[in-house]
């Protein structure tokens, strides 16, 4: 064996097996589509002996073609010590399989009080109703979290950092403390993706991303992996073909050919995210600017330490102001779309309010709050789209 490569060159060779490009002749640089659902074979013998081994073996559509295999394979490939990715028809659904995987009847779930909005309402729906209790947790624990175990206690989620207010979690410190009792540890990675942050090696369990976000990168596909340590993957794997799951192997190639690109794109929305928040940080209508990059992000001393870079995601707050001052920001700005998701080589704006969505720890607004997707555009005129709508909004506050 030679060396080991490194992670950009693991995104370009990554999932691309001989047999799965080859045709007679030479092989394709990327995998076909291969639409399937029936599989016709030659014999009856030949259908039993599909039977007896269906994985990555052409059987029954539902269990994939070379186009989704190539996809889960590439993102294992990028997650040192993973044993297999699972695909999912959306982030959401990648969180909720990890989770039922994870948890039965009458144990506990210890999750982060800054979660993605749809996990919490899954918790308190979904995993309500079948006897598990779901405890929130404050993002800046730490190792602490061992306190709050139980002998129920079964899984410990975290998302770091955290959606819309960015804490950064010390998940080497909690998983530590999570294997000692033989917890399961849980965590929504679709802000670092594993190029950013390697979740299964700091001791991550089950690592979930919305490949809606960077993977795909291009805004036009839905879709979620869980991406399991060798120890988790077969209930994961179970219960991901009971319940049916599939992608379509044309989002699963749109997946894979963002994925080509995820380190150059990611790069450059890091680079473009950071000059526009030290620019936002300057500005004296911005009470807190919240990346995780910056010294006055909760948990940054964490992102310090364990991530390699930082996204094109963060948030920032007014000083001051009305919803409506806010309102004439935003509808002010050109190059921002407004609108919901993330991760496409666009930016946008979001006016968030975390405030009544926190139950263990509480968000003490200091004003409006504004979310920011920054994308590949040239970060100057960002910036004078962004000067422009503060602008706005210092207008819009003064008529007040
Ligand atoms: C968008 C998002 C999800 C959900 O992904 P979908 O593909 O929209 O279902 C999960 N977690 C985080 C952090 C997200 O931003």
């Amino acid at each position: 064996m030679g060396p080991a490569i490194r992670d950009s060159t693991r995104l370009i060779t990554a999932g691309r097996r001989r047999e799965w490009v080859r045709g007679k002749g030479g092989s394709a640089v990327n995998l076909p589509v291969w639409r399937a659902s029936t599989i016709l074979f030659d014999s009856v013998a030949e259908l039993q002996e599909a039977s007896r081994h269906p994985e990555k073996q052409f059987y029954y559509g539902r269990r994939g073609m070379p186009t989704q295999w190539a996809l889960s394979e590439a993102l294992t490939e990028l997650e040192p010590g993973a044993e297999s990715t699972f695909l999912y028809p959306s982030g959401v659904a990648a969180l909720a399989m990890a989770l039922l995987s994870a948890l039965d009847p009458g144990d506990e779930l210890l999750m982060v009080d800054s979660c993605y909005e749809p996990t919490r309402v899954f918790c308190d729906t979904v995993l309500k109703s079948k006897g598990i209790n779901v405890i929130y947790y404050d993002p800046l624990i730490g190792k602490n979290i061992e306190d709050l175990f139980t002998k129920n206690t079964r899984a410990i989620f975290m998302e770091s950092p955290g959606s819309l207010t960015f804490e950064v979690q010390d998940i080497p410190g909690i998983c530590e403390v999570a294997h000692q009792h033989s917890i399961t540890t849980i965590l929504d990675n679709t802000w670092a993706t594993s190029l950013f942050f390697q979740a299964i090696r700091h001791g991550i369990d089950l690592s979930v991303m919305a490949c809606t976000k960077y993977i795909t990168g291009h805004s036009d596909v839905m879709m979620g992996s869980v991406t399991a340590a060798p120890s988790h993957f077969e209930k994961l794997k179970r219960l991901t073909l009971l319940f049916g799951q599939y992608v379509s192997p044309d989002d699963a190639s749109l997946a894979l050919r963002g994925l080509r690109t995820l380190e150059v794109r990611l790069k450059a929305h890091e680079k473009n995210a950071l000059k526009v928040a030290h620019w936002l940080d300057e500005q004296p209508e911005i009470a807190w600017v919240l990346h995780p990059a910056l010294s006055s992000c909760p948990g940054h001393e964490f992102w310090h330490r364990d991530f390699k870079g930082s996204s094109g995601l963060f948030s920032f707050i007014l000083d001051g102001g009305k919803e409506k001052d806010r309102t004439a920001l935003i509808d002010s700005l050109e190059h921002f779309g407004i609108g919901f998701s993330w991760g496409g080589y666009e930016s946008l704006a979001l006016p968030i309010d975390p405030t009544p969505i926190r139950t263990a720890t509480s968000w003490h607004a200091v004003g409006q709050a504004v979310r920011l997707h920054i994308g590949l555009e040239d970060p100057d005129d960002l910036i004078a789209d962004l000067d422009f709508g503060l602008k706005r909004f210092q207008i819009s506050k003064n008529k007040s």
